[in-house]
């Protein structure tokens, strides 16, 4: 049987997803292809998925609350973070997960962390910061606007606006979840702050990827230890795809994100 999957957004032709997933899907001999769907509203999100008969699909911006509400059942991290960027259709209900949360974190694993500081308070940044909190990580948040902050102090985060932000404490990774970089001269917040917060840092982490934004240039300059998005978003997709496989009664299962990994990895 021919599965369908697909990434929605606004706007979409950017992802790569479709180019991962098919790339896996054919390499293991799985009978599935994966599309991408550009949606103009929300919530017609759930009735599209239903229309087309998707066996699976990934969310992402604007569309990661909607896909949280629109889900029947929400599992895992998702419940905490408020949004879902993975959708997997089990029997005839729809589940939905948030793969962000542990894709961002494969990524510091290792690092010797133990305070955080996140740029943005949006949905990124809820996955990002969940996901530390989950681990025992101290994090606290700015953000250049006071209203999306309010869903982090609820969660006992230290929040701060990024204008009135004096840093006391020093942070061991800064992590920039905005999208502020994706045009060539925006940093997230005023570079003196950013140069005082890189010289007591270890690490930078931008979630942008593909390009080298003025954060993590920066961060270079203070010979930080920098990492864009591009891992975060292998292993967000992995983890994904295991998800979709749990599902598939394929002999050919590739059964683990290692798996999907290693599958992209031979073609480099
Ligand atoms: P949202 O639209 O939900 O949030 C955007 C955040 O960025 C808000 O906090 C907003 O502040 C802030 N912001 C936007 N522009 C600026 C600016 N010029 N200066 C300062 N702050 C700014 O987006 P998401 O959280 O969903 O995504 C953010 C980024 O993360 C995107 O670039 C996306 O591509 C990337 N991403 C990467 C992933 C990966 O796998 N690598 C996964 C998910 C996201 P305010 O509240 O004041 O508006």
């Amino acid at each position: 049987m021919l599965r369908f999957f697909a990434v929605y957004g606004n706007p979409i032709a950017h992802s790569k997803s479709p180019l991962l997933h098919n790339h896996v899907f054919t390499k293991y001999g799985l009978s599935a292809c994966y599309g991408r769907i550009l949606l103009e509203n929300g919530e017609a999100l759930r009735k599209n998925f239903d229309t087309f008969g998707l066996s699976g699909a990934n969310i992402t911006i604007p569309f990661k609350e909607n896909a949280y509400t629109l889900c029947d059942e929400v599992r895992g991290i998702a419940q905490e973070i408020g949004a879902c960027n993975t959708w997997v259709r089990e029997n005839e209900r729809v589940i939905g997960y948030n793969t962000d949360a542990q894709g961002f974190y494969e990524c510091i694993k290792d690092y010797h962390i133990k305070n955080a500081l996140v740029i943005g308070a949006g949905g990124a940044a809820k996955a990002v910061a969940i996901a530390l909190k989950a681990h025992n990580i101290h994090t606290s948040i700015i953000n250049r606007s006071a209203q999306k902050l309010t869903f982090f102090a609820d969660k006992g985060f230290v929040c701060y606006v990024s204008d009135e932000f004096k840093p006391k404490d020093s942070y061991d990774i800064i992590i920039n979840t905005t999208s502020a970089g994706l045009g060539d001269t925006h940093l997230p917040c005023p570079k003196p702050l950013l140069e005082s917060l890189f010289a007591n840092a270890s690490y930078a982490f931008d979630l942008i990827y593909g390009k080298q934004t003025p954060f993590l240039a920066l961060a270079a300059d203070s010979h930080l230890i920098c990492d864009d998005g591009k891992d975060m978003l292998i292993y967000q997709a992995a983890i994904a795809f295991k998800l979709f496989c749990q599902n598939m009664s394929s002999a050919n299962d590739a059964r683990v994100s290692g798996t999907y990994i290693a599958g992209l990895e031979s073609t480099q």
